[in-house]
């Protein structure tokens, strides 16, 4: 049997990072996890390639090639999707789906030979014994609270994949998240209740990454990487702390996890010991009401400016997310999230607005109240929603390109690298990863954004600063800048006049 796998194209977002991996030469940010990690399920004796999209063109020998092809994608992926379809279908290929957006959405792609959904552990077993019998079916779906045993999950099939395009490598340890916030769809895909791979397949996995070549960047992916708090102190992070020291430190880590992180010291402690730098933590609003309105629990009464200074403190680098457009948003939410991004410190502050993903309880409670517009295209920072909002959607759509001009115009944007840079120390001994590319990276930033770029003055301000007063901040400051650079760049494209503002038949206030 020949498989190919094709992870279908991105669009250009604020987290696709084009722009900053245009400075190392790098073509995505990170790999397939969820089709490398089929790749392992599958039967070892049948041939597989991989294509992801968006490193590389699929050419039509390998679809020829192909007896199925293989797609996993993500909802953001929708038109990517599309055109992969069809260009399967033209060649008379047989396509098996699975991932989070046929799970969701699998009615609206009745053209998808197999539609393998839910988590592959538990329904591509079933669908290969079916073809083995020469039966296969339409749809292969888990049960209700039927999850899949993670210690059972292979490594991933890291032989396929070419590196080099790659700005870090992935590693999945849990999947659940404890919380439940009502826009999230990770309870509806995963569950609620953690459930982890154990210490040796961790190892396993870092060793076989180490193996295959990879030094540097190693995303843990799981949407909260502390939903086991206990399991990852008592035995995961000491087993990677000690895997790392005795290979010198060869991978540094960013991960996902809700801010109740901020109140384990001892944690904290530990994740800075085994390389991790930085953070994604959802923020989501500094509005109490809003808060509660989401069921964010874990957010509310808290200064949570005092949690991610913790945190940063400690020697991670935290990012976060924010949404706007909650029904208990008031007029002032606008001010009020600029206010807090600024004096967070946050400098990667990922500012979107709400949009309602199917399947989830906002989906329920607002297609009840006859609220949904359209389906979400799974991305929240293009300036549009897919339902009617309590505020003026034209007052909505206004704050929020005031939030967005302000938090990543050059002034306010070093204001906050400043900030962010005065407090944080990297640990000590931290071993940087310093690679070739690094500095023509350098140089180009030097070139692209110290001579041509409109912020040159605060790079010069911010460049100086770190060299003279805080040189151990300095790559870092680098680093910052670059992003700020791709921040404007996809916020700018995004804002262009053909593109918003989107107008649905109806998006007048409820
Ligand atoms: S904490 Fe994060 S992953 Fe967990 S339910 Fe909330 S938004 Fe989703």
């Amino acid at each position: 049997m020949k498989i190919l796998l094709v992870y279908p194209k991105f669009p250009e977002t604020f987290w696709s990072f084009k722009y900053a991996l245009q400075f190392i030469k790098k073509k995505a940010g990170n790999p397939p996890l969820g089709l490398l990690t089929v790749a392992g399920l599958l039967p070892r004796e049948w041939e597989q390639k991989l294509v992801d999209l968006n490193v590389t063109a699929l050419k039509e020998a390998d679809l020829k090639w192909a007896d199925f092809v293989f797609i996993s994608a993500m909802a953001v992926q929708k038109d990517g999707v599309r055109e992969l379809i069809a260009r399967c279908k033209a060649l008379g290929k047989r396509i098996v789906g699975g991932g989070p957006l046929f799970t969701v959405s699998w009615k609206d792609y009745p053209e998808v030979d197999h539609l393998v959904l839910h988590e592959a552990e538990i329904t591509l077993p079933r669908f290969l014994a079916d073809l083995e019998q020469g039966v296969p079916q339409h749809l292969y779906t888990a049960g209700l609270e039927e999850w899949a045993d993670l210690t059972q999950t292979p490594i991933p099939r890291w032989d396929l994949l070419a590196f080099k395009n790659y700005n870090a490598m992935c590693l999945q340890y849990s999947r659940g998240c404890p919380f439940n916030c009502e826009f999230c769809d990770i309870t509806l895909l995963y569950g609620q209740r953690p459930r982890t791979k154990n210490r040796e397949q961790v190892l396993a996995e870092l060793e076989s990454l180490y193996n295959q070549g990879w030094r540097g960047g190693v995303f843990m992916v799981d949407d909260n990487f502390i939903g086991n708090k206990k399991e990852l102190k008592e035995e995961i992070l000491p087993a990677m702390e000690e895997w790392q020291a005795e290979r010198k430190f060869p991978f540094c880590f960013n991960t996902q996890a809700s801010i109740n992180l901020a109140d384990d010291e001892e944690l904290l402690k530990s994740m800075v010991r085994v390389g991790f730098e930085s953070v994604f933590v959802g923020i989501e609003t500094p509005h109490e009401e809003s808060l509660s309105e989401c069921s964010k629990v874990q957010n509310k009464n808290r200064d949570l400016i005092a949690s991610v200074k913790k945190i940063q403190r400690h020697g991670l680098q935290v990012q976060g997310g924010f949404i706007l457009g909650f029904d208990h948003d008031p007029p002032t939410i606008f001010e009020r999230q600029i206010e807090f991004i600024q004096k967070s410190g946050i400098v990667t502050a990922m500012v979107g607005l709400l949009n309602v993903l199917k399947g989830t309880k906002l989906y329920q409670r607002m297609e009840k109240e006859g609220r949904i517009l359209a389906e979400s295209r799974g991305n929240n920072t293009d300036q549009q929603i897919n339902y009617r909002p309590k505020m003026p959607w034209e007052s909505l759509l206004k704050g929020y390109n005031k939030v967005m001009t302000t938090i990543y115009a050059p002034k306010y944007f070093y204001q906050r690298v400043k900030e962010f840079l005065q407090e944080y120390n990297p640990p000590k001994g931290r071993k940087l990863h310093p690679r070739l590319y690094h500095l023509p990276a350098f140089f180009k930033a030097l070139f692209i954004i110290g001579i041509w770029g409109e912020e040159r003055s605060y790079f010069w301000r911010l460049i100086g600063w770190s060299l003279f007063k805080k040189p151990q901040v300095f790559p870092l400051a680098i680093t910052y800048t670059i992003y700020g650079f791709h921040f404007r760049k996809v916020f700018l494209e995004q804002a262009e006049p053909e593109r918003v503002p989107l107008t649905f038949p109806d998006t007048s206030p409820v």
